[in-house]
């Protein structure tokens, strides 16, 4: 029976190969996730037949009410609340693999210095992976203040990973560790992935959220192996090096080194950076459509209030008549637009906009000096030159989309209101931008009805 199942776990792992390269392409990534999804699902099923395997009631009711929980959420959650939903339930792979830990512990099943020691590993990276991870989930669901951070900051988040990392070493040196020194290594572990995340926002919450979910694969293969599982090993190295991956590519389009987001993290709080000189001024519907529809070219930089207005649509559609009137229009994405990696290129994809119409910041950067217009559609700090200029700011060092450099900017958003990092927008004072006040979906619904209107 065990070849079966070893048979089985190995085109598993296959599976999970093609589905995970399958999802780097917009084209075929919903493959991909349906393949690595049935992949998951025959894993589950062949262990069940896992020699010496108990208990089947209590697992197939975990499997039951975990399965019916995601189902439901998955289904319920609006794309704006995907990321949090990410957050949450990459906690939830960091915790099952720091809870494998404690159980193995618990009935002094670990054996062999290697196994222990991995063991120690995926149950420290686990806990801070699903403490961290829920933190994440706090701040990005509104529920936490977006930075909290102690004294000595710095100096605590050492002194703590010292202490867990001692009493790691005790368990790992013990004949048979006392309960009392694995429950208080797992509580230190937990507050470490806490105190760690507090102080995290703003344009940081990316790279941490990508770090943690590399953390999670990394912990689950750590688990796997002391479990002596395959299946587990390859999808905790899967997670673990595609996470380390994203990271590092977050890290860089953020131009921020992982060391600064850890130790010298963006808050995301409000800071006075230098004043900014011009006033804002106005566009109605009217004026913006002509504006583009007379133009050659249009940049649109779609960002996270387009995502919340769900304008996607209407934004295809206004480009295909901009199209139909000779304009040439495209898309620019700033790695970080939106709330989750990819976010803009997913909704642009589901509204239909063709791939070759969609191009990434280094791609684009150099076209706004040419482009008649730059519509910027709810999105805020990804245009932000103070990024460029302003070395007190926050979010000083990011790459963001030249858009000030087109010959017109307009910016649709509904008000006054900052955009995640809490920063004021030079962008929106100078000379060449206006303002066009409104939801993104009614706002461009009123652009339509204009072009519409509009002689060739
Ligand atoms: P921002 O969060 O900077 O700005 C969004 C803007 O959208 C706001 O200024 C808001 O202004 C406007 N807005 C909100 N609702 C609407 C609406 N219904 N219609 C029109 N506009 C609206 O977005 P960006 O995409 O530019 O930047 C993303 C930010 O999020 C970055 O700081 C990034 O670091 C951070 N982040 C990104 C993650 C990722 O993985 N991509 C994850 C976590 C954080 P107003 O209220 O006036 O309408």
């Amino acid at each position: 029976m065990k070849w079966i199942i070893d048979l089985a776990y190995v085109g598993v792992a296959v599976v999970f190969i093609f589905g995970l390269k399958a999802m780097s392409s917009p084209v075929t990534a919903r493959k991909g996730i349906v393949w690595a999804g049935w992949a998951m699902i025959v894993a589950t099923l062949v262990t069940l037949f896992w020699p010496g395997m108990q208990n089947f009631a209590w697992m197939i009711l975990a499997i039951v009410i975990g399965g019916s929980l995601a189902w439901v959420s998955g289904k319920r959650v609006a794309m704006t609340d995907m990321p949090q939903m990410v957050a949450i339930y990459n906690g939830m792979g960091g915790g099952a693999a720091a809870a494998i830990a404690a159980l193995e512990f618990a009935r002094g099943e670990v054996h062999g210095t290697m196994v222990t020691i991995l063991a120690v590993l995926g149950a420290l990276i686990g806990s801070v992976a699903f403490s961290g991870s829920c933190i994440a989930f706090a701040k990005l669901q509104g529920i936490m203040k977006k930075a909290f951070r102690l004294p000595a900051q710095n100096q605590v988040n050492m002194a703590l990973a010292a202490v867990t990392a001692i009493l790691g070493l005790a368990i790992i040196t013990a004949d048979h560790p006392g309960m009392l020194s694995i429950g208080l290594f797992f509580i230190l572990a937990l507050a470490l992935g806490a105190i760690i995340t507090s102080p995290i926002g703003g344009a940081d919450m990316p790279v941490v959220i990508s770090l943690l979910n590399a953390f999670t694969g990394l912990a689950v293969g750590f688990e796997g192996y002391v479990l002596g599982n395959p299946a587990l090993v390859v999808a905790g190295i899967v997670v673990g090096a595609s996470g380390t991956l994203l990271t590092q590519l977050m890290a860089k389009a953020m131009n921020r080194p992982i060391k600064n987001v850890i130790f010298a993290p963006i808050s995301g709080e409000a800071v006075e950076g230098e004043a900014i000189e011009g006033t804002m001024r106005e566009i109605g519907a009217l004026d913006a459509a002509a504006t583009m529809r007379y133009a050659s070219k249009v940049i649109i930089v779609p960002g996270y209030g387009m995502a919340v207005a769900g304008a996607q649509h209407k934004v295809w559609e206004m480009t295909q008549l901009l199209e139909e009137a000779g304009v040439e229009v495209v898309f620019a994405i700033h790695p970080v637009a939106g709330r989750m990696p990819g976010h803009m290129n997913v909704l642009l994809a589901e509204a239909g906009v063709p791939y070759d119409k969609i191009f990434d910041l280094e791609e684009i950067n150099a076209d706004f000096a040419q482009a008649d217009v730059a519509l910027i559609i709810g999105a805020n700090d990804v245009v932000n030159p103070v990024a460029r200029t302003d070395k007190s700011s926050p979010i000083y060092g990011m790459p963001i989309l030249n858009a000030d450099m087109a010959q017109n900017v307009i910016v649709v958003k509904r008000g006054k209101g900052s955009g995640y990092s809490g920063i004021e927008n030079a962008l929106f004072y100078k000379d060449n931008c206006r303002m066009f006040y409104g939801s993104a979906q009614q706002a461009i619904g009123e652009v339509i009805q204009h072009v519409k209107s509009m002689e060739g």
